[in-house]
């Protein structure tokens, strides 16, 4: 007796999860299997990609662009201009800037400055797989770049490269990181650059330093089914 035929089911995604104390406005599109927690306030116009996570409290302003499966915690405030790419983690108390010479009134002081976007407002951009610690402050007009990483409480004003960790205020480059978040080297007085080839000692990605660019290697085997701990789900894209 043949083995009954498996019938196919088409599975509908997760709708978002909003709880009642959020404010979505108009045209604002959330992606299948959003999380939003209370008291957060998502401005008209702007989207997040699937699998979004954002933490209680938070601010996300008018036209912001946030890719899937960004995480961003309680008490982050996301202004107009600001473009978050896939996987991007915002811990609490982020806070994007969109001016860098900011005013509340005309120069007479006799009327009030839009709070839509003008001339003034300048665009930032963080790449995929980004990290930005908590309490940091990210500037305006620059991009933080793939799987960087901000130190908690650092001040960014400048763009970051890829792979790159910055710290402090106002942050400056301070070593290098995996995709896996651990710390490949540090860039220090005594070391101005780091080895040409980089291996990661938590998952066994390799990278090349050449002339202060880190980019990724080809994974041997990559293509191999080995199994648990493989990097071939991390090769470059
Ligand atoms: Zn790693």
């Amino acid at each position: 007796m043949p083995a009954p035929r498996r019938v196919p089911t088409s599975v509908e995604p997760p709708a978002p999860r909003i709880h009642p104390t959020a404010i979505i406005e108009q045209d604002v599109h959330l992606g299948a299997g959003c999380a939003i927690w209370d008291n957060v306030h998502v401005r008209r116009g702007t989207t997040l990609g699937a699998e979004c996570i954002v933490g209680e409290k938070t601010h996300i302003s008018y036209d912001v662009r946030i890719g899937n499966r960004v995480k961003i915690n309680a008490f982050v405030y996301i202004c107009t201009g600001v473009t978050i790419e896939d996987g991007v983690m915002v811990c609490a108390g982020c806070v994007f800037t969109n001016d860098r010479t900011p005013r509340a009134t005309s120069s007479d002081l006799s009327h009030l400055r839009t709070s839509e976007p003008d001339e003034h407002t300048t665009l930032t951009t963080v790449r995929e797989g980004a990290t930005l610690g908590a309490r940091s402050v990210i500037g305006s007009d620059l991009t933080i770049g793939r799987f960087a990483m901000i130190g908690m409480g650092s001040v960014v004003t400048k763009s970051v490269p890829d792979f790159h960790l910055a710290l402090g205020n106002p942050a400056r480059i301070a070593g290098c990181v995996c995709r896996c978040g651990k710390i490949l080297f540090r860039l220090g007085h005594e070391r101005s650059i780091g080895p040409s080839v980089q291996r990661c000692t938590a998952c066994g990605l390799q990278y090349r330093m050449a002339r202060g660019v880190l980019s990724e290697m080809p994974q041997h085997g990559e293509d191999a089914d080995d199994g648990v701990g493989s990097p071939s789900g991390h090769a470059a894209k």
